[in-house]
């Protein structure tokens, strides 16, 4: 209950809409806002912050319809009003209502407690191997750099148990309440307390050897051990070391990104290796072995006779080993006809010669899409 008018104090009449209420409250909030009075003389700053909560508790009641109601009823949010009880300052209304109010209506959000424990980040490095190495494995030593609890202070950033204080500001609390203004209102919030960063503590004679922080970097390597079969993009995680948590936090991972580049010839799809192979006119038309090449080593390989150009073969258990398994992809490889160039006079004759012998039937594709290409 209180001793003003609650529409008089934001300039309204009874019968003003929601959002005359609304916006008539923005202005006069913001006319009396305390950061505007900072700098006057303590009487009329007093007076604007009476002011100013005057208003905050008006438009809590006038923009709730239940207690509008109320108020408009009995002259109080509370209901009908009793003298000489105990009901003073009516219904356990604070200013801490009106302001989580507020902040919950425009996402405003508390700072996170600076003693909590934090994970420590994750740390990303990049190794670029060769395409061979992907297949067989290989071990780098790979440097970076990670944040790490200072061993000095053991993360205290204080020389000595006995150089930290607790802060004077804030008493310890590592909060102090502040006000703020925005465009169209103004906000007060609690925030981290800056003389002592929210930890409530203050240290008086910092470790010399984190210069107070708690934590240092330091340059550390990995030794990673890149496995047999591993993708480009692919990445292995070292858990617990990457940059150490805060406050006890549990320390981030160290992900080492593989990238392997790209190989002349194999095109990885999956766990198989793909290729495409010339295969000489002559070997493709009477059939014939042919050196068939692999990461591990060449094979040979028998072509069938009258194989045409796209004509797919496979070798089984030749393609990547698969990273997590010990199981091996294939290869495939697709034929490719070579035509032969810059045939002598005498290779001319022969060809037509033996041209001239071949039955339509002996080209099959050639035939097939002559018969289509006469189709309506
Ligand atoms: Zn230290
Ligand atoms: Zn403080």
């Amino acid at each position: 209950m209180a001793d003003f008018n609650y529409y008089e104090i934001l300039g309204v009449t009874k019968d003003a809409s929601a959002d005359e209420i609304k916006s008539a409250y923005r202005k006069k909030a913001m006319q009396y806002h305390p950061d505007r009075f900072s700098t006057k003389p303590e009487a009329e700053r007093k007076e604007a912050e009476e002011t100013f909560k005057k208003i905050n508790h008006a438009y809590q009641v006038l923009s709730d319809p239940q207690k509008k109601a109320a108020y408009d009823q009995y002259g109080s949010e509370d209901g009908p009003q009793f003298s000489g009880g105990g009901f003073s300052g009516g219904g356990g209304f604070g200013f801490d209502d009106i302001f989580s109010n507020i902040f919950s209506q425009f996402g405003g959000r508390r700072e996170s407690n600076a003693n909590s424990p934090r994970r420590g980040d994750d740390i990303q490095i990049r190794v670029t191997i060769e395409f061979m190495e992907s297949v067989r494995g290989v071990q780098r030593d790979l440097k970076f750099r990670r944040r790490e609890t200072c061993t000095s202070c053991k993360g205290t950033g204080a020389k000595n148990p006995s150089s930290v204080r607790t802060c004077s500001r804030c008493k310890g609390s590592g909060t102090i309440r502040t006000t703020t203004n925005s465009i169209f209102m103004q906000m007060v919030q609690d925030v981290q307390c800056p003389d002592c960063r929210g930890k409530g503590k203050i240290v008086t004679e910092p470790c010399a050897d984190c210069q107070g922080k708690g934590v240092v970097h330091n340059m550390r390597t990995v030794h990673a051990k890149i496995p047999a079969g591993i993708s480009d993009n692919q990445s292995i995680a070292y858990q617990g070391d990457g940059d150490c948590g805060l406050n006890g936090g549990v320390a981030g991972n160290l992900i080492v990104v593989v990238n392997v580049k790209p190989h002349a010839l194999y095109q990885r799809r999956n766990n198989d290796l793909l290729f495409e192979m010339p295969i000489s006119y002559v070997t493709a038309t009477l059939g014939g072995e042919v050196e068939v090449p692999t990461p591990y080593g060449v094979t040979k390989y028998k072509i069938p006779e009258g194989t045409q150009t796209g004509a797919v073969f496979k070798l089984k258990g030749k393609g990547m080993k698969s990273v997590n398994r010990d199981l091996y992809g294939d290869i495939y490889f697709t034929a490719k006809v070579v035509t032969p160039t810059k045939l002598t006079r005498a290779q001319r004759d022969a060809l037509a010669a033996f041209a001239a012998s071949l039955a339509p039937s002996q080209e099959e594709s050639i035939k097939k899409f002559a018969d289509l290409s006469k189709k309506e």
